[in-house]
């Protein structure tokens, strides 16, 4: 490990740690590793928790009110597992819809509807004018990619431990009513593991907004993936809204795609009457209902809200351990040179890891040619462009702990190998 602050050494002593580090890297890449670091998806021993729903429902079919599954209809979703959900997100059941297996399809949907349509309070379609989103960053790529594939124009906000810098996003929509959304992550920040504050919360439903058809997209995928003992309340954003006189300001996401399986979950959308009746008129020409089997199997899986506590306590045993190997190694390692700086998250699915200004670019680069896969340089923010080139977003869920433990040990090999060369040649 290095034991000396790089800021702190004259340019000899950066040309021997240069030399070191060199010799680590050189010695890294004849491992001939092949590691991958970059998407959160649950390990196969995560999906292993859920392997009972493969059975169910078996031949119990029929929903509580003894709807017929396995046949069309049932637009809303049924309504045991949306009780389920509503208790734990904060929402009650009437507000709560619950749909496929991607919250994400939703969350493309709406902006697609708002495109044709306008929402429920626009005055027309959005597609001809000038839109933009806010874009709390570092934040998740995939709500960036689709913004930007209809031309959305992206303002990053910076995030902060208790959610976006309020002071830049009251001001940016109080006076520019392009700005028609803005995506936000409230529990456990994908990657940042920022948790909005009920302070930042109450500002965002009630701030004055110069388009009177702004919306939250209040991605709450990580309502209850604490990696501590205590999860986080879910905060109850509706009724807070509608409470300041903006009812319809939030659409509300959540899926269980890191609670059973990822690709094979349940996704559910929260909103106001309005906004819901808005959403089943577009969504009534796309589907006759969703996959209530699925549904179904998942009400039965957990019996209730409990049921679903019980069952993440089980994801936290599994992940906690790999969070904290990944601490130790980016403090045993990195610590003492003062290059780099990390999140250590209270939950969700990513450590953020903000290296020496300038680069990010080459650790990922080093890092690649070493065999190890990081998430490409400056995905966490719009249009790919880390104004920094700092942050790199490590995924510890995948991997196994020994693969974990060997991919960070290189990741600090090559942060440090980056620091030396750049701090050189400045
Ligand atoms: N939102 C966030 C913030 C995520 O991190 C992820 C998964 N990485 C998703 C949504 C994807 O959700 P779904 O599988 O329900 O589409």
């Amino acid at each position: 490990p290095s034991q000396t602050q790089f800021g702190l050494m004259n340019r000899d002593e950066l040309g021997a740690e240069l030399d070191r580090q060199r010799e680590n890297y050189a010695r890294l890449r004849d491992e001939k590793l092949v590691l991958d670091l970059t998407r959160g998806k649950p390990s196969p021993e995560q999906l292993d928790l859920s392997a009972a729903l493969l059975t169910l429902p078996g031949e119990n079919y029929r929903a509580a009110d003894g709807l017929d599954t396995r046949n069309y209809g049932g637009v809303t979703g049924l309504p045991e597992l949306r009780a389920i959900f509503g208790e734990l997100l904060g929402i009650p059941v009437s507000n709560l819809l619950a749909g496929g297996n991607a919250s994400l399809e939703i969350m493309h949907d709406l902006i697609v509807f708002s495109l044709l349509h306008g929402n429920s309070d626009s005055a027309g379609p959005w597609a001809g004018e000038t839109v933009k989103f806010l874009c709390p960053s570092p934040g998740y790529d995939r709500h960036f990619a689709i913004t930007q594939s209809f031309g959305i124009e992206m303002i990053p906000v910076p995030i902060l431990p208790d959610g976006p810098d309020m002071a830049v996003v009251t001001e940016l929509v109080a006076s520019d009513p392009a700005i028609r959304g803005m995506w936000a992550v409230p529990a456990y920040s994908n990657p940042t593991g920022a948790v909005y504050s009920e302070e930042v919360t109450r500002g965002l439903v009630s701030m004055p907004t110069a388009a009177p058809d702004f919306r939250i997209f209040w991605d709450n995928a990580y309502a209850v993936h604490p990696l501590v003992g205590e999860t986080v309340p879910a905060l109850d954003v509706l009724g807070m809204a509608a409470e300041a006189g903006n009812p319809n300001r939030p659409y509300v996401f959540a899926s269980t795609s890191k609670i059973t399986f990822a690709g094979a979950g349940v996704a559910f959308f929260g909103a106001s009457a309005d906004n819901l009746a808005w959403y089943q008129r577009n969504i009534a020409k796309k589907t006759i209902g969703p996959d209530k089997v699925n549904q179904l199997r998942h009400a039965q899986f957990f019996g209730d809200a409990d049921g679903v506590r019980a069952h993440m306590e089980k994801h936290r045993e599994i992940l906690a351990p790999k969070f904290a190997l990944v601490l130790q190694i980016l403090e045993d390692r990195l610590g003492a040179s003062k290059v780099a700086s990390w999140t250590d998250p209270k939950g969700g699915y990513f450590i953020s890891l903000d290296v020496l200004d300038g680069t990010a670019r080459r650790v990922i680069e080093l890092a690649k040619e070493a065999g190890i896969a990081l998430t490409a340089a400056g995905s966490a923010f719009p249009y790919g462009a880390d104004p920094d080139d700092r942050n790199i977003r490590i995924a510890p869920s995948f991997p196994s702990s020994g693969e974990l433990e060997v991919a960070m040990d290189g990741v600090a090999t090559c942060v440090l190998y980056a620091a030396a060369e750049s701090l050189l040649t400045r």
